[in-house]
């Protein structure tokens, strides 16, 4: 890679330039637009389609699109979708089988070709959820081939995070608001008296290909500065925080814990937070068949830990409580994720917390979940009583 282009500058045209140089590679390019009252991801034909002027305002239980004045593209919080909607979607079929004529059965394995894609204004955080599904779907021995082939082609331009949403918190993650690598492009937006510009950092060979093409200039000091600045001080604007502690400790301590009751009589279990989660990936199949009888097709999509039916055994679901089922959700994301994968399963997106029709709040249950430890584990607390 080529030492003078690790840094650069667009400027606002220079965004539909790169639009323009993804598509003429034949990359289908989805970014954030606006759409039904949110930013969600859609097919960009151009860079006009972008939000530029709108932010978001997010809390528990809610979010809202709000104007800006100063007219950027990426000054908006995760909306409900994330990139897994297309790198692992919702339905896949797998296989249809149809009757021939004597009576025999012929499978066949009906996979559209992938797309090649190019993923605009990738925030940090979804960064990193990719790299948990790339760990979950491709990295041991049963591999995901739908998945494989959609991410192996996948152009990544990464959005760094300077307007942090109140139901943020990727910083107690370590997942943003900057990015370091896994990205073919980064981008960080700056509108300031010096203009409306990106400061553009190369993070492969593929993302120097694609600059070349993109009219550009060197980064100067003053854009770079402001750039860095700019997600630092996103870093200290953090919306919540998870508690500082040892959270894998917490959950594998708090398995008894009151606090599920609690926040069971809140949950629907609606499943809402599985559905916007960037790195939940469970999924069930089901076949169809016509009326006929003569042709039937397998399906995979999303399942969730909230259904009831995910843990149905024989005789009936092992989890068949609120309790039991949030509580699954959370440990398996904070604590048991880790000795399956490696990391946590959450990156401090915030997504599930703003989706929640209830607004519960994952930092504010671990946080519960941390003061009852601490309760239970005060000296005096152990003490049996005084006869
Ligand atoms: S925590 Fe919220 S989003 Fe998740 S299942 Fe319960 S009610 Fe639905
Ligand atoms: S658990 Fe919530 S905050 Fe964490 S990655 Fe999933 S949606 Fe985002």
């Amino acid at each position: 890679m080529s030492e003078r282009r690790t840094t650069a500058v667009l400027d606002r045209n220079g965004l539909d330039s790169l639009v323009e140089a993804l598509r003429a590679q034949g990359r289908t390019v989805i970014g954030p637009t606006v759409r039904d009252g949110a930013v969600v991801l859609a097919d960009l034909a151009s860079a006009d389609e972008l939000p530029f002027g709108w932010g978001t305002r997010v809390e528990a239980g809610r979010y809202r699109l709000v104007p800006r004045a100063d007219g950027a593209a990426f000054a908006h919080t995760t909306g409900p979708q994330s990139w897994k909607a297309f790198l692992h979607p919702e339905r896949e079929k797998l296989w249809s089988a149809d009757r021939t004529a004597d009576g025999h059965l012929s499978v066949a394995e009906d996979r559209p070709e992938s797309p090649s894609y190019a993923f605009l204004g990738v925030r940090p955080c979804d960064l990193r959820a990719i790299a948990i599904q790339d760990r979950v779907l491709t990295g041991g021995r049963y591999k995901d081939r739908g998945y494989l082939e959609r991410r192996a082609g996948a152009f990544l331009v990464v959005a760094e995070c300077t307007e942090p949403g109140a139901t943020c918190f990727c910083v107690s993650m370590g997942s943003g608001p900057g990015a370091d690598t896994g990205f073919d492009l980064a981008l960080t937006e700056l509108v300031d008296e010096h203009g409306h510009r990106f400061l553009v950092r190369v993070g492969s060979d593929a993302g120097d290909a694609v600059l070349s093409a993109v009219p550009h200039r060197p980064a100067d000091p003053e854009t770079r500065t402001a750039a860095r600045d700019a997600v630092d001080a996103a870093r200290e604007r953090m919306g919540r925080a998870m508690p500082p502690v040892n959270l894998r400790t917490l959950l594998g301590e708090s398995l008894e814990a009151e606090r599920w009751d609690d926040v069971a009589a809140r949950c629907l279990t609606c499943g809402n937070c599985t559905m916007v989660c960037p790195t939940c990936f469970c999924t069930t199949t089901e076949e169809v068949t016509d009326l006929t009888g003569d042709h039937a097709e397998r399906w995979q999509r999303w399942d969730s830990c909230f259904d009831l039916d995910f843990s149905h055994l024989h005789g009936g679901p092992v989890r068949a409580s609120a309790r039991s089922r949030y509580r699954q959700w959370l440990t398996h994301k904070l604590f048991t994720w880790h000795e399956q994968f490696g990391s946590s399963g959450c990156v401090g997106c915030g997504r599930c917390i703003a989706w929640c029709p209830v607004g519960i709040d994952i930092t504010e249950e671990a946080a519960a979940l941390h003061d009852e430890l601490a309760e239970r584990l005060r000296p005096d607390a152990r003490k049996e009583p005084e006869p």
